[in-house]
């Protein structure tokens, strides 16, 4: 696999990053993950407003003018013949000479900006998509700003585990009794033919899926509400489902033991699901 490293592209095995970078030491860095569909890239536009504002939120330089990431995008994906796949950005404060908790000069210190693919054939055509998965309520303990997309990952992969030591697929986050979000996924639940959704806040990441979501949710004319929603509404709703960048959308047919909407796959999450991928595809570039 070929991958990008400050300007150059390499092989995976020859890049190689300081032992002094902020991000290794500190989590001091910022990422993106943008879905290839038949070779093009969804929702592009959404992922690099969203990288901006991570970089503003913690002061951090861009690392290349924004036009250069779509090439260096799109390179990365002809160099690699991704046909469906993902391909992960990530920005970093960058390698100053010794550790030490100030943030470095950015005079000096330059951001560390990698971006490699991942493969996945019949990502669009999923057949978990057509079964949906399973959930369980974990607390919700991450820090206060979410909405900014750090890659201090740990708690959200902790939540995994503990997701799969229950015998489910994801866990969804609680915190003062109402779900905020999945551990790399926003949250929804159906009830009476309404879509439900936790509002926008820094309580949340701002999912570039969920923004596309519900403008064709509105767009086909279903009642959208954004507001939190507690583990008892889900039990209780006629659908639950996900949405990301890698998932698209994903229908949720159990938490904590409970199934939703007895259990099988609704028809608000297939419905949303056909429309995303029909039209982002459409609009992918
Ligand atoms: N919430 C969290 C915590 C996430 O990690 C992700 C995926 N990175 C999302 C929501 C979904 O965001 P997007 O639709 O932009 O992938």
């Amino acid at each position: 696999r070929t991958v990008y490293l400050n300007g150059e592209y390499l092989s995976e095995t020859e890049a190689k990053v300081s032992i002094f970078d902020r991000a290794f030491l500190m989590a001091d860095g910022v990422y993106e993950v943008t879905s290839v569909l038949g070779g093009k890239l969804i929702d592009f536009g959404g992922h690099l407003k969203r990288l901006e504002r991570s970089l503003n939120e913690l002061d951090m330089k861009k690392p290349a003018a924004f036009d250069d990431l779509l090439e260096i995008h799109r390179k990365l994906v002809e160099l690699n013949g991704i046909d469906e796949g993902l391909i992960y950005l990530q920005v970093t404060r960058g390698a100053p000479g010794d550790r030490d908790f100030a943030f470095p000069d950015p005079e000096t210190t330059e951001p560390t900006l990698v971006l490699f693919t991942q493969n996945k054939p019949g990502l669009a055509d999923n057949p978990t998509a057509k079964k949906g998965i399973k959930v369980i309520s974990i607390d919700d303990i991450r820090w206060g700003r979410r909405d900014i997309k750090t890659v201090q990952l740990l708690y959200p992969s902790m939540g995994k585990m503990m997701a799969k030591k229950a015998g489910a697929d994801d866990a969804w986050m609680v915190e003062d009794g109402f779900v905020t979000e999945g551990t790399s996924n926003n949250a929804y639940i159906v009830k009476d033919g309404k879509i439900i959704t936790r509002n926008l806040s820094t309580d949340i990441l701002h999912g570039i899926t969920r923004a596309a979501v519900l403008k064709f949710a509105r767009e086909a004319q279903m009642i959208v509400e954004e507001r939190p929603f507690t583990v008892d509404e889900a039990k209780d709703a006629d659908e639950a489902f996900f949405t990301s960048a890698s998932a698209f959308v994903m229908p949720v047919v159990e938490i904590d033991g409970t199934a939703i909407g007895g259990g099988s796959v609704g028809q608000v999450a297939t419905r949303l699901r056909e429309i995303y991928l029909e039209e982002s595809i459409k609009a992918g570039v």
